[in-house]
């Protein structure tokens, strides 16, 4: 089983964390267009939530992917989107390769500092001309005797305007596209380091999003993460985990959305009767419903064979190709049964509607995903 008595103590401190220190400002961040990251993940690091499942060396909790993935999920309760994801970029996305393949002493500059919550971490992947396909990015890291001097940009980059380093994938030789890869520790107030704007989005609001240049940034090589020209493989294993948060994330934030339509469209009446006595929307509800256990029981089970050590790349595509399809189908079907109301910012729904949106773009599009699947599966035209 993946959940034990052990997980309780954590689950009920971060509930009463979210209730306590973050839902009651969200309105508050999400006009604001950002949150206090340091402030935030400072609270996040003495609580031991910023690295549940990272080495204790490093300052982390040494405990097993199960209460990391409790994490994303307890985070579902957010009311907004922008937050978890931000806590989720530190956590899940910008920091697994730099616990499993960086040297003692980067782990030590970034790792700890980022556990503790002094720092604020981001990723660096995707560039204005290339997203999906990760291994034409254009992004130069030159080598210059014992330096690396980076030339190129960054974009989308979330906690991009707050962040204090950013884990980045550029090109660091000239050889064939997926073994000419590194990822680099980059202190964001290196000089030639620069947020060229803050990206206005039209979801995830209280999360900012950022487009970031570098000119001639000059870093020592022991920044680099483990060996030169692996980075291309670090990041799709960094990915497995990015994508398995993203689904896990969606649950709670769902379950959330079908219980306030529930309470919504009971209190609603229509030609005489609450909207939800209309066998229509409560078929609908408890399907969705199903839908979400279903998801659930994918994510669990990918998480069990990640503890088991086995390969997840499939498992942990398909929860993340599902929770970007329900992303788009429960909260427009939940918006619908509330009519006009549905349609406004105050309602929580809208949110939702917004934010559940990137789902399906974010951390590698659908049409990405299935074309992992299809590859696993000997789909693809001229594949065997
Ligand atoms: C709010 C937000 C936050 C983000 N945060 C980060 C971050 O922190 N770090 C980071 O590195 N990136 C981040 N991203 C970037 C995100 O990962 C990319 O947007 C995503 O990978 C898609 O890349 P793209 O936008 O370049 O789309 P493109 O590659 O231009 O693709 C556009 C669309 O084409 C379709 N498509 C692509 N490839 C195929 C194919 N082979 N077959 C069929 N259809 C296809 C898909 O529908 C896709 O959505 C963020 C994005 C957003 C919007």
């Amino acid at each position: 089983m993946l959940f034990t008595a052990d997980h309780d103590e954590p689950r009920r401190i971060l509930q009463k964390f979210i209730a306590s220190d973050i839902n009651p400002h969200v309105e508050e961040w999400e006009k604001a267009g950002i949150f206090p990251a340091h402030e935030l993940f400072k609270k996040l690091g003495d609580l031991g939530f910023l690295g549940l499942n990272k080495p204790v060396e490093y300052g982390g909790q040494g405990l097993d992917y199960s209460y990391a993935l409790m994490m994303a999920e307890e985070l579902g309760a957010i009311n907004c989107g922008g937050v978890p994801m931000a806590i989720g970029v530190q956590t899940d996305m910008a920091t697994p390769a730099l616990a499993k393949f960086g040297s003692d002493e980067l782990r030590k500059e970034f790792l700890a500092p980022s556990i503790a919550g002094d720092y604020v971490a981001c990723i660096g992947v995707s560039e204005p001309s290339a997203g999906s396909d990760v291994a034409s990015i254009k992004t130069t890291a030159r080598s210059d005797g014992d330096d690396y001097v980076i030339n190129g940009g960054k974009m989308w980059i979330t906690n991009g305007t707050q962040a204090d380093w950013i884990c980045l994938l550029c090109n660091t030789g000239d050889g064939p596209m997926h073994r000419n890869k590194s990822l680099i520790c980059v202190p964001m107030k290196t000089k030639g380091v620069s947020i060229a704007r803050k990206l206005d989005k039209m979801g995830m609001h209280s999360s900012d999003t950022a487009q970031i240049h570098f000119d001639d940034v000059r870093v020592p090589k022991r920044n680099r993460i483990g060996e030169e020209g692996k980075g291309f493989t670090y990041q799709m294993v960094q990915f497995q985990e990015e994508r398995l948060w993203g689904a896990a994330a969606c649950i709670k934030a769902h379950e959330k959305t079908i219980q306030n339509t529930i309470e919504y469209t009971r209190s609603r009446k229509a030609f005489g009767k609450p909207l939800l006595d209309n066998q229509v929307i409560h078929f609908r509800l408890a399907e969705l419903q199903t839908e979400i256990e279903l998801l659930r029981s994918l994510i669990y089970r990918a998480a069990e064979a990640m503890l088991a050590g086995e390969d997840v790349t499939g498992l942990a595509t398909m929860a993340k190709l599902k929770a970007g399809r329900l992303g788009r189908e429960i909260p427009d079907a939940c918006l619908q049964y509330y009519g006009g109301m549905g349609f406004m910012n105050e309602t929580l729904v809208s949110r939702s509607y917004r934010d559940s949106r990137l789902t399906s773009i974010g951390g590698g599009a659908d049409e990405v995903m299935l074309g992992i699947l299809c590859k696993m599966m000997g789909t693809l035209p001229g594949r065997q």
